[in-house]
């Protein structure tokens, strides 16, 4: 089987529930908070939903110590980048999202970002068929559409207007096209979006790849990584671009490499989990209207940094299972009502 094929195959809506191959090993275990409702709620039945998960939480802890179970307690049964990176960023608000279900409204950064997001990724998919790009309209209209169904809950537009943003948005899908889009040949269209799901250390990590690419399919055009055997690329919306150091040490980056490994792991020569050349990269599109809005930096992943992935991923799942949330240092940037919506929550 090729691993284009074994990728596909990895590629489940909703991943199957893993058998216990490995008795040891701890394994993470659904849990009730799965079952939480997506749709918007007011607030009072938001703040019940809160108790009675929280509630099914700590029962459920309570069960695993009387019983002595050796499993996890992860309110989602699994984890997945956002997860593992939002509580090591600050465990009280994992606690507030995914222990009590509290979902903010988005924050006009993230609905930005989610357009560029759904553009891009009807680009890429036009190019499977095509080899060719959308034109520039095309593109820019795919992403008004998203951005105008995404701003609907916006509250606060923390000052910038949607004049602001569409503007900023033309011109660096515009670059996107000329300076990026050249490297990009997805492997197929179940390779962009592409949901994985990848065993670490008995723990179920999910998530969705943006764009696996494979050399062969990017013809002669493949400026980056050209000898790697597979590509990830992410997209990223930001006011900076990525340095070296945040590419290498990404736990979501991480993640997809040891997915891809574990794929590479299951399928024939020529390469093997041990041999393959797995790289990694963000591109990011820098909310400006300056030239180089465009960059990208990748790495490949070496074994070393799949068992600093496996590490971090297992204390993250140890920790969440303990049941304490710590909240992070106040001198921390990302503590303030500006980033975190759960802000007056924990000060008042
Ligand atoms: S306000 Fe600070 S401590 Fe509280 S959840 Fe947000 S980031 Fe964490």
């Amino acid at each position: 089987m090729s691993f284009a094929d074994m990728l596909g195959q990895d590629c489940p809506k909703k991943p199957e529930p893993k058998t216990k191959t490995k008795p040891k090993k701890k394994k993470a275990k659904s849990h009730p908070v799965a079952k939480a409702k997506k749709q918007a709620v007011p607030t009072d039945q938001r703040e019940v939903e809160a108790i009675r998960s929280r509630e099914k939480y700590q029962l459920h802890r309570s069960e695993q110590e009387s019983t002595g179970s050796e499993e996890y307690a992860l309110p989602l049964g699994y984890l997945s980048p956002t997860q593992i990176e939002m509580d090591l960023r600050c465990p009280k608000q994992y606690e507030y999202r995914y222990i009590d279900c509290l979902k903010m409204p988005p924050a006009i950064a993230l609905v930005e970002g989610s357009a560029h997001h759904i553009a891009l990724s009807q680009n890429n998919k036009c190019k499977v068929k095509t080899y060719i790009d959308l034109p520039p309209q095309t593109l820019f209209d795919q992403f008004v559409a998203a951005f105008d169904t995404g701003c609907e809950d916006v509250e606060d537009w923390e000052g910038q207007t949607k004049d602001d943003i569409l503007k900023r948005a033309e011109h660096m899908l515009q670059q996107y096209l000329v300076v990026f889009a050249p490297n990009v040949q997805p492997i197929s269209e179940n390779h962009i979006e592409h949901p994985f799901a990848v065993d670490i250390a008995g723990i179920e990590v999910q998530g969705y790849i943006d764009v696996c690419m494979q050399p062969s399919d990017r013809r002669e055009r493949a400026a980056i990584a050209p000898d790697a055997d597979v590509t990830i690329i992410d997209y990223k919306t930001s006011s900076r671009a990525k340095s070296q150091q945040e590419v290498l040490t990404s736990l979501q980056l991480g993640c997809y490499g040891t997915y891809i490994h574990n794929s590479f792991a299951k399928c024939s020569a020529p390469r093997n989990a041990t041999t393959a050349k797995v790289d990694v990269g963000f591109c990011v599109l820098k909310k400006s209207l300056s030239a180089n809005s465009i960059s990208y930096v990748g790495a490949r992943i070496t074994q070393e940094r799949m068992n600093q992935v496996e590490r971090v991923v297992t204390d993250v799942a140890k920790s969440i299972t303990l049941g304490f949330f710590p909240r992070c240092s106040p001198s921390n940037y990302l503590c303030n009502p500006k980033y975190c919506g759960y802000y007056r929550k924990c000060y008042g």
